[in-house]
């Protein structure tokens, strides 16, 4: 096997196990009542299309093939197994995360009945642990995939949802939550412990 099939093979499985490793929180989430759905709106569908679209469709298409030809370059064996070792990280958070969030996650931004704001754990040094792990999937995405653009398309279009979102979710859980929040996000930074 050549290492580009190998580093296309490990980013295709990275997707798969994120997939299936949401389905039991996904199911959680669905049974808990939505008390605060008014951000949950069309800007939010194309912010998550978007993603979608950075993150999924054109590396999936750049997988399979080798669309856009006149973008690619050679991998080296050191990006690549950087590339598998973000993205084992990246899952890990993502299970992490979803652990702790449990009832209270969703794909878009919402308040649930008897909403409770997380702050240990994962939660404790970053306010987005979640979109932590989604900008290292991005990462390992870039470092996996040799292509200018099915690279770094993840960074950009996850990239997009994350500034466009942001400021609303936190917006969102400064109304839900009040003095709470506003102490939780003094105390913390949005993704990167210590930094931003
Ligand atoms: N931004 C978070 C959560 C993403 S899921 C992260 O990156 O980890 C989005 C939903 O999670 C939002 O609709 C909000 O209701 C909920 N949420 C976000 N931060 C939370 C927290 N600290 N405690 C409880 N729920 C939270």
């Amino acid at each position: 096997m050549s290492l580009l099939t190998f580093a296309k093979i490990a980013w295709a499985v990275g997707v798969v196990s994120w997939y299936v490793l949401r389905i039991p929180f996904e199911r959680k989430a669905k049974r808990q009542r939505v008390a605060d759905a008014r951000h949950r709106n069309l800007r939010e569908m194309i912010l998550l299309s978007i993603s979608t679209l950075g993150l999924g469709i054109i590396p999936a298409i750049y997988a399979a093939t080798g669309f856009p030809r006149f973008a690619a370059y050679p991998p080296t064996g050191l990006q690549v197994v950087a590339g598998v070792v973000v993205f084992a990280g990246s899952l890990l958070l993502f299970w992490r995360t979803h652990r702790q969030l449990g009832k209270y996650w969703s794909v878009t931004l919402e308040i649930k009945d008897k909403h409770e704001l997380i702050t240990s754990g994962v939660y404790e040094k970053v306010r987005h642990p979640m979109y932590s792990a989604f900008f290292l999937w991005a990462l390992a995405q870039l470092l996996l995939l040799p292509n200018f653009i099915a690279g770094p398309a993840g960074l950009i279009g996850f990239g997009i949802l994350f500034f466009f979102r942001v400021g609303r979710e936190e917006q969102m859980m400064r109304e839900a939550f009040g003095a709470e929040y506003d102490a939780y996000a003094r105390r913390t930074k949005r993704v990167i412990p210590g930094l931003y």
